[in-house]
This record gives C-alpha cells, sequence and structure tokens, in this order.
C-alpha cells in the first residue's frame, strides 16, 4: 500500500487545478441565463469557485464582483484559501459588526438568481425577506461548467482511484467464508485513510449472499457464506476528489450455476459499455451497449438502474448516463460505468470503473484487477 507520507508528497506533485479562470466562465453562462448575480449556496460550487472547503460560505457572483461570505471560525482559513488557488475573490467574515452582509450587496439589485437543485425550500423564503428581493431559480450553472475536468482534478480523481484500489488489494483475502460485512467495510475505509485519503467517498458497500441484491445495501452484521455473490462498492476522496469502484465476487461455491452466470454477463455487458466511451458518443449509447448484453443472457429485467455518472467533487455529478439521459459524452468528463444485475433472494452482481473520456477512448483511473 502507498503510505500517507507518499500520497502527501503526491499532492504537491500533481498538476494544479486552474481555479482563478472559473469565475470567468460562470459569469458567460449567468449572461447566457439572463442572471445578474448568483448566490453559490452548494459547498461543493464554493469549493469549486473559490478553493474555500469550509462548512460556512455564501459567495455572491455578480459580473464584476465575487464576495465569500462566511463566519468568524474561518476568517483565516478562507482568505489562505482563496489566495492559494489565485482566485479573484473577497472575503467577509459576518460577525456583531457585520451581521449581514449579503444585504449591503443586496441593496443595489431587485433579483438574484439562487441554485434550485440544492437550496431549501425554507431557505429561500429567508433570503428573499431577509435581502428584499426577487429570488430566481437556476439549474446546473456551476455543476454545468464542473462537468468537464481540468487536468488537476483528474490527477486527484485519478490518485483518490488508487488509494483505493491499494486499499481494496490490502484487504482483499479478508473476504472469505465467515467474514462479516460490517468488519470487512470497515477495514476498506481504515485501509483507505492509511493509504492517504482524506474520507470515503460515499458509505461503503460490503453485500453479501441476499443482500447483494439490493443495489445500495448497507453493510451489516452477516457473515459472508460458502457460495455468497458479494458485491463491494466503495471509494475515496483526496484533496476532495472522489473515485468510485465496484467489484463483485463469489466466495467459495462451484463456480457455477446463475451466480457465475451474472458475474461474467455483468462483466461483459460493463466492458461493452466502455469500450464505446469517447468524445462525441451519445451517453445513452453507452447505457444501450450495456443492456443488449444482458439482454443476450436473459438478464435485461434484472438491469434496474442506469449504466453510471460523472464523479469529481461529488460522487454523484453530471452527467448521467441512463437510456433516457440526452447529450454526449465530452473530453474530460470522468463517468463511471457500472451495469449490475439483482435477484432477489439469490444475490447481485455490478463491476464498475471511474474513467476519463478521451478524444478517441477512454482512460481507466481504478485500476483494481477484475476476476472472475
Ligand atoms: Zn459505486
Ligand atoms: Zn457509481
Amino acid at each position: 500500500m502507498i503510505s500517507h507520507n507518499a500520497m502527501a508528497g503526491l499532492l504537491e506533485d500533481l498538476p494544479p487545478m486552474r481555479v482563478a479562470e472559473r469565475l470567468g466562465r460562470l459569469r458567460d453562462h449567468l449572461d447566457e441565463a439572463g442572471v445578474g448575480v448568483l448566490l453559490v449556496t452548494t459547498s461543493s460550487n464554493v469549493r469549486y469557485l473559490t478553493g474555500f472547503t469550509g462548512s460556512a460560505g455564501t459567495l455572491w457572483v455578480d459580473g464584476v464582483r465575487a464576495v465569500l461570505v462566511t463566519d468568524g471560525r474561518y476568517k483565516d482559513q478562507a482568505p489562505d484559501q482563496v489566495e492559494a488557488v489565485g482566485a479573484d475573490v473577497e472575503v467577509i467574515v459576518s460577525g456583531r459588526e457585520n451581521s449581514s452582509p449579503l444585504r449591503l450587496l443586496s441593496a443595489e439589485v431587485d433579483e438574484i438568481g439562487l441554485e434550485a437543485d440544492s437550496i431549501a425550500w425554507a431557505e429561500q423564503r429567508r433570503l428573499a425577506d431577509l435581502l428584499e428581493v426577487k429570488v430566481l431559480a437556476t439549474e446546473g450553472l456551476v455543476e454545468g461548467l464542473r462537468e468537464v475536468k481540468d487536468e488537476g482534478e483528474v490527477a486527484r480523481i485519478a490518485a483518490a482511484a488508487v488509494v483505493a484500489d491499494g486499499a481494496l488489494a490490502s484487504v482483499g483475502p479478508t473476504f472469505e467464508v465467515g467474514a462479516v460485512e460490517g468488519e470487512v467495510a470497515a477495514a476498506l475505509d481504515h485501509a483507505m485513510r492509511l493509504g492517504g485519503a482524506s474520507d470515503r467517498a460515499f458509505e461503503t458497500i460490503v453485500a453479501s449472499g441476499p443482500n447483494s441484491a439490493l443495489p445500495h445495501a448497507r453493510p451489516g452484521q452477516r457473515s459472508l457464506e460458502d457460495g455468497d455473490l458479494v458485491v463491494c462498492d466503495f471509494g475515496a476522496v483526496f484533496d476532495g476528489y472522489r473515485s468510485d469502484m465496484t467489484r463483485s465476487m463469489r466466495v467459495g461455491g462451484t463456480g457455477a450455476g446463475l451466480e457465475a452466470e451474472m458475474l461474467a454477463a455483468v462483466l461483459e455487458a460493463q466492458a461493452a459499455g466502455l469500450a464505446i466511451v469517447a468524445d462525441g458518443v451519445a451517453v445513452a449509447e453507452v447505457d444501450a451497449a450495456c443492456r443488449a448484453v444482458l439482454a443476450e443472457a436473459g438478464l435485461a429485467s434484472a438491469f434496474t438502474h442506469g449504466t453510471g455518472h460523472g464523479v469529481g467533487l461529488d460522487v454523484h455529478e453530471r452527467p448521467g448516463l441512463s437510456s433516457a439521459a440526452t447529450g454526449s459524452l465530452r473530453t474530460g468528463q470522468v463517468v463511471t460505468v457500472e451495469p449490475g444485475v439483482y435477484v432477489a433472494g439469490l444475490g447481485g452482481v455490478r463491476w464498475e470503473d471511474t474513467v476519463l473520456v478521451t478524444d478517441d477512448g477512454h482512460r481507466l483511473l481504478t485500476g483494481s484487477p477484475k476476476e472472475l
């Protein structure tokens, strides 16, 4: 496993992210959307635009100014982080003498855009009353920018994937008859931390036997039994960026039967999806490629979710890869390809990798072996 110190050293060697230019790109989108001011309240969007990683930050963006309002807990951290990425952002710390900096900013405007995808119903009413403005619902203005990753972002997702690969390599031998789901999941989480992850990318899934038939099962106290299918879906966070990978296996058993067919068919389906990932390919086509293989195997109805999603600061980002999704893949997007089949009472199988879309194909960022 790569040591924590080695990962810390790696961070210094990674290419920098181009944070400073993002506000300019957002302003172009605001113009197109006819929004004069956007109040960015989603923490991953604030981080993307300013480099600020704290839990309390609201970013005011208009045609000329960007102002990050935070509280006293972040009075040193916020200016330091903004300066470190070179973002042209003023930081205002709200406090007793400055109880509502947003009110001062809003005095000159009549309407403000809010992020409708994430702001709470009560919060948008509170802001409208506090700021005495009309609030406009905007959708995906920052998320749209985040779809295509820069070189520094890709390097961080790749580093997260390396940490997760290392964790699985070290914990893999514990996937055996008698092992407890929750303990294996905890061992993976522990190994990712030791490997340099700042966190797990989402709640680690280790699901065995009938539990593996639930795509988002939570690890519990069940012990792995001979012949079980086991689905293990997990990822690491590195410098804010996430990885996402699923490996499936069978513990003991005969190597035959429906379980063996499911393992092989889903792996073939995933390969078919991965094979066509490239700039310009319709996202629905990737989904269709996976589905065609599973239909051939008589498992079409057992594939009950979409084929994949973007990954970055959040584990589920744009674009979504499903049969209903529109749009095409673009170079620089980082997406998962993760077909799965689930048979109630028996178990499930899912294979998932995180890949970078390139001009002529893709680059695998997750590297753990896929053995039948
Ligand atoms: Zn996953
Ligand atoms: Zn996923």
